[in-house]
């Protein structure tokens, strides 16, 4: 009989592993059980926010797009799991038996300064960024102070460099930058440095942008509390500081949803209640249990003064996928085969007119491959990658094969390296 896969979402993770499995397998049965009825581009979640994209160019509904690849769905979100009868239950009280469990939730957002669920609007969502852009086209008619930050904790900075520099792009369309002083203030030990100890010269580039720009930074501190009219922040002497505002978008932390806690602690790490996974994305007790993409537990990169995560970038979670669909494949096939991808990263800011895009191979220092570029280019490049991925969603194909193409061409390195050594810390160098 053939085994059946339950993959718990339908986000980048969730649907790159449902489609490579399917690449594998044929004959697997392979269900998709997610409360969003759609796919969404995350990364386009700040140009919805500007009101740059539709909700409609950037999401796809998921029922009709799994049932052409033979994938079942069910549109409601896990509650709870039982690892130790292999069973999910969902919202609707659906209990679904497994063979192989595959969690790729995506996080839990966590808003950890006082009032900032309230007065500050995230991009982390779609349904986020749209009350974002309401409240943007509110502001543009009466502007004041904006200020962009990221709490401690907070392991996806991009978004927040982004939505800065594209707000000061959409502002000075409109004639009204000179009306907007733009203040980004974040937990990371310097603007750079991304939760990744920085990317080569990220460094000098982001701080040069910023000033280019005319957005004051701060760093190294910690946003304690979120007010209509101001953000307040400690220094590291544990001094308060007040900056005034009129609208503020702070990143929230990524935490693990409550159903992977509902696994028990050999699941869900208990500091974060990600998933604990090795080097393979294989849970090391439940052997059936996989964790794709955001939801998986990889330690900081390094230690910060205020604590700061790793992010999990589109390129890794596309490499993780893969890696996981020939695990499961291989396991049913009795091979011992197993795949750890090492993680190496793409990211693109963009800016508006232009674009920063830095390439880390392997992600986690010391790096043997470090690029970067900034250039009107890599604007046209987020934007035609963004049309390519949701191609490739709607056909069925998420593998990272072209991109490893496009980045070979453009800087000579091969992104993925597949080790077969499952010991060791997720996504730690072959
Ligand atoms: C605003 C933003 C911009 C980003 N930009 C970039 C970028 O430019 N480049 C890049 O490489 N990376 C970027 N990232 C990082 C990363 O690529 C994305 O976060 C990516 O979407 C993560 O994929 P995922 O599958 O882990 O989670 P998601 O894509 O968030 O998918 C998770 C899915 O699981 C569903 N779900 C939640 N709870 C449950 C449950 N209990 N049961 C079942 N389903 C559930 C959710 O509804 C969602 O559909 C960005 C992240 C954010 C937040």
């Amino acid at each position: 009989m053939s085994k059946h896969i339950v993959i718990l979402g339908g986000g980048m993770g969730g649907i790159a592993t449902a489609y490579d499995l399917r690449k594998l397998d044929k004959s697997l049965k392979i269900t998709v059980v997610s409360g969003r009825p759609y796919f969404g581009f995350t990364p386009a979640y700040p140009h919805l926010a500007l009101g740059w994209r539709k909700f409609d160019d950037i999401t796809m509904p998921l029922a009709p797009l799994l049932s052409k690849h033979g994938i079942d769905f069910i549109n409601e979100n896990g509650e709870s799991i039982d690892p130790d009868a292999n069973k999910v239950k969902t919202t609707g009280g659906k209990e679904i038996s497994y063979d192989y469990l595959v969690i790729a939730t995506g996080p839990k957002l966590v808003f950890g300064a006082e009032g900032q669920e309230q007065h500050s609007t995230s991009v982390c969502t779609a349904e986020h960024a749209m009350e974002l852009n309401r409240k943007l086209e509110e502001f543009y008619k009466d502007p004041g102070h904006v200020v962009v930050g990221a709490i401690p904790g907070v392991s996806c900075f991009g978004p927040a460099y982004e939505f800065a520099f594209m707000l000061h792009h959409e502002l000075k369309k409109r004639g009204i930058r000179h009306k907007v002083p733009i203040t980004y203030i974040t937990s990371e030990p310097y603007v750079g440095h991304m939760g990744l100890g920085g990317v080569g010269p990220s460094r000098r580039l982001m701080e040069d942008t910023m000033s280019e720009r005319s957005i004051k930074y701060i760093a190294n501190v910690k946003i304690t509390k979120v007010e209509p009219d101001k953000v307040i922040y400690e220094d590291l002497e544990g001094k308060t500081y007040e900056v005034p505002c009129k609208l503020s978008m702070i990143m929230p932390r990524f935490m693990g949803p409550d159903v992977v806690a509902s696994a028990g602690d050999k699941v869900a790490n208990p500091a974060n209640k990600m998933v604990i996974v090795n080097r393979c994305f294989q849970n090391p007790t439940y052997k059936n249990i996989f964790g794709i993409g955001v939801v998986t537990a990889i330690p900081p990169v390094e230690q910060t003064p205020i604590p700061t995560g790793a992010p999990k970038t589109g390129m890794m979670i596309e490499q993780m996928a893969l890696a996981v669909a020939h695990n499961i494949v291989n396991d049913i096939r009795n091979s011992t085969e197993r795949y750890a991808p090492e993680l190496s990263a793409i990211c693109v800011a963009d800016m508006g007119g232009d674009a920063m895009g830095f390439f880390a191979s392997p992600v986690l220092p010391p790096r043997s491959v470090v690029k970067y570029k900034k250039a009107v280019w890599m604007h046209w490049f987020k934007s035609a990658f963004e049309k390519y991925f949701m191609w490739k969603v709607k056909t069925g194909d998420v593998a990272p094969f072209f991109e490893e193409g496009m980045l070979k061409l453009m800087f000579s390195v091969h992104p993925i390296h597949l080790c077969k050594d499952c010991a060791g810390s997720p996504g730690s160098p072959c």
